[in-house]
């Protein structure tokens, strides 16, 4: 994979970091699969292989591109490491989490949590309790609950108004990012 430095300007317009976990949470165009893409010399490739290569050089013949940080969503470089098929299969089933795979992924709240749940983490966001505190103790992960607090899962479900929790975004990338916070806020 070809990226040119106007591509890499461009890749970095495209996320926000999420200061809480450190994941850099991609903001465009995504795949089926949850994977951000974006255009690179004129062919779509997933956004966090594309972090892969301009952070880390090209990934290795064979190797798939992992997140650490089980957030399909995230393309920080430090969060990627290049291995096997194998090894994300027995990494899932290590985490337990491979009955999450699909579309939205294990991210997905809605798999794991119920209604009751969900209005229960809320709370507990609205307290000041971090993504990490809340995914341990649902056993979920701390995507899962981030995406709760973004309200981009279970947006039905009221969050409390003018509450700092959850104010998504603590450190903005980019006025695209700023811009995406505060249409974010409008809607919440
Ligand atoms: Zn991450």
């Amino acid at each position: 994979m070809e990226i040119k430095p106007i591509e890499v300007e461009r890749f970095h317009e495209k996320y926000i970091v999420d200061e809480e976990s450190g994941c850099w949470l991609w903001q465009a165009a995504k795949r089926s699969t949850g994977y951000g893409a974006m255009k690179v010399g004129g062919l779509k490739e997933s956004a966090h292989r594309i972090s892969y290569t301009v952070f880390k050089g090209p990934i290795p013949e064979g190797l798939w591109v992992l997140h650490k940080c089980d957030n399909p969503q995230c393309v920080n470089p430090n969060h990627l490491f290049a291995g096997t098929p194998l090894a994300n299969s027995q990494d899932m089933h290590a985490k337990g989490r491979q009955r999450y795979v699909g579309q939205k992924g294990k991210d997905n709240p809605r798999s794991v949590l119920t209604e009751n749940q969900v209005k229960e983490v809320i709370k507990l966001i609205a307290k000041g309790m971090t993504n990490r505190a809340i995914a341990n103790r649902f056993g979920v992960s701390h995507g899962a609950i981030s995406l709760i607090r973004l309200g981009k899962c279970w947006p039905d479900i009221p969050r409390p108004p003018d509450n700092e929790n959850f104010k998504p975004y603590r450190s903005l990338r980019s006025q695209a990012a700023r811009q995406a916070a505060s249409s974010f806020s409008k809607e919440v």
